[in-house]
């Protein structure tokens, strides 16, 4: 029995985070056996505050990595069913992911784009003229002359491609469901509870101080947290950026890094027309374009009648991990608007509304995620920028690992070997495709 302070209940499964992951996790544990004894603990007050709120809440199968198009595919499947046949308003909408290619980036797309055909995604070109046309206001050709054009790398859009079953999401929704689905089947969530440390003992111990000893056989037994300390015959670590300080404590490799990732919220009666472009999608608004060169994307919320802009920006930023980042002023000046007002004028004046910034858990290796064991311990980390669109597969997976199972049945019957996401036997492909 528990009581704030003093936790003498012998859980099975003890879970750090109630993110996404977290709490996929926790809903596919209790779902294949609702007698699992599981308790979530959030050292924020509510579920979803960490990084799966400062998401963009993008979905795409567009991934070069044939597992990361697995997991999301089969994800972005579950939430479709989600909405479609349970009627829960997700705030799924498939408005597409748009590419905006100059011709270096088709060169190097072109390869990909096949591999992707192949594994059966379902793409779309169109051409440079087709999206001048459809783009208000849009300036896709750079006059060779312009030698500031020239000095920043700016080259003519060639062609565009569009993933179909791409979008947006309410990542918060998500979470929603996954939590009360937690609470109906009797997990225990705990919210505003930080874990500590992670407790390491030997499987025989002597009472010593400074246990256990490099010669004794130790495994994870559960956490401490700031009001208790709670036991389970199984710990996940489900912490998102918050991992590695977690796993470094008992010299664990989280194998991720962390990335700090801004985004920015602009409007205004000039961008409408951009905003609500037609032909892409039955929504009438522009799909998640992605613009070059940099990586910079905006993101549309139809509703709002606003965007969410940012860039994935690699080499020359720093990995570093704040507990709360933030985004800055100049970044948006110097890194994203000069990209965007080339490409649309319509921007040149406009400055956010809003910002905010968050971490991207980086497996700066595959970019792949990672659902691996070690020692009594479970961890699912490395979403690599793309977790809510992958988290319903990450907690399957995780809960065949947590019942020692070889393979996870994900949403719609795909059966995935649980070790080709671990460290030991990993088998997957490199992706090219992180935002
Ligand atoms: C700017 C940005 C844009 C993104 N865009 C997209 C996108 O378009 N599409 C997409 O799919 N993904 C996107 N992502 C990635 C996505 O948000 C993450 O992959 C996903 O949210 C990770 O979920 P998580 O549950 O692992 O982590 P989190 O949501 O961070 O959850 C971890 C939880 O653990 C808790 N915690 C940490 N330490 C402790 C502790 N010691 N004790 C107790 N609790 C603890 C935290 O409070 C947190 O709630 C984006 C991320 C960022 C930052």
């Amino acid at each position: 029995m528990f009581m704030d302070g003093a936790d003498s209940t012998k859980w099975d499964v003890v879970i750090v985070g109630a993110g996404i992951v977290g709490l996929a996790s926790a809903y596919h544990i209790l779902s294949q056996d609702p007698a699992c004894r599981v308790v979530v603990v959030e050292k924020g007050a509510s579920a979803g505050q960490g990084d799966t709120a400062k998401s963009v809440a993008g979905v795409r199968n567009t991934f070069t990595s044939e597992v990361n198009r697995l997991l999301s595919e089969t994800s972005i499947d579950f939430y479709r069913h989600l909405q479609a046949d349970l009627g829960l308003d997700l705030h799924l909408e498939f408005v597409g992911y748009l590419w905006l290619l100059t011709s270096h980036l088709l060169e190097h797309f072109e390869p990909v784009i096949q591999q992707m055909s192949r594994g059966g995604v379902e793409l779309k070109l169109w051409e440079g003229k087709q999206l001048s046309e459809m783009l208000s206001g849009a300036r896709l050709v750079v006059d060779p002359s312009d030698k500031e054009a020239q000095v920043m790398g700016f080259s003519s859009v060639v062609k565009g491609l569009q993933g179909i079953k791409c979008g947006t999401v309410g990542p918060e929704k998500i979470v929603e469901f996954y939590e009360k689905k937690v609470r109906e089947m009797r997990g225990v969530i705990r919210y505003g509870e930080k874990v500590k440390s992670i407790i390491l003992e030997p499987h025989h111990k002597l009472g010593m101080s400074g246990e256990p000893f490099v010669w004794q056989d130790a495994s994870v037994k559960g956490v401490v947290t700031d009001r208790a300390e709670i036991r389970a015959e199984q710990t996940v670590v489900a912490a998102g950026g918050w991992s590695t300080e977690l796993l470094d404590t008992i010299g664990v490799d989280s194998h991720v890094r962390t990335k700090k990732r801004q985004v920015f919220a602009v409007k205004g009666p000039e961008l409408d027309a951009l905003l609500y472009s037609k032909g892409f999608n039955e929504q009438g608004v522009l799909p998640l374009t992605i613009v070059p060169p940099g990586l910079v994307y905006m993101k549309p919320n139809g509703s709002a009648g606003s965007f969410w802009v940012g860039v994935s920006d690699y080499l020359g930023r720093r990995f570093t991990f704040e507990e709360e980042p933030v985004a800055e002023d100049s970044f948006y000046t110097y890194n994203v608007n000069p990209i965007l007002s080339r490409y649309f004028p319509c921007f040149v004046n406009v400055r956010p509304f809003n910002k905010w910034a968050g971490h991207y858990d980086m497996n700066t290796l595959d970019a792949n995620p990672y659902v691996f064991e070690d020692s009594g311990l479970i961890v699912a980390v490395g979403a690599s920028g793309s977790g809510v669109m992958k988290a319903d597969a990450i907690g399957r997976i995780m809960a065949a690992n947590q019942a020692r199972k070889d393979f996870a049945t994900l949403y719609g019957g795909k059966q995935f070997k649980v070790e080709r996401l671990s460290v030991q036997a990993r088998k997957v492909e490199p992706e090219q495709f992180v935002i």
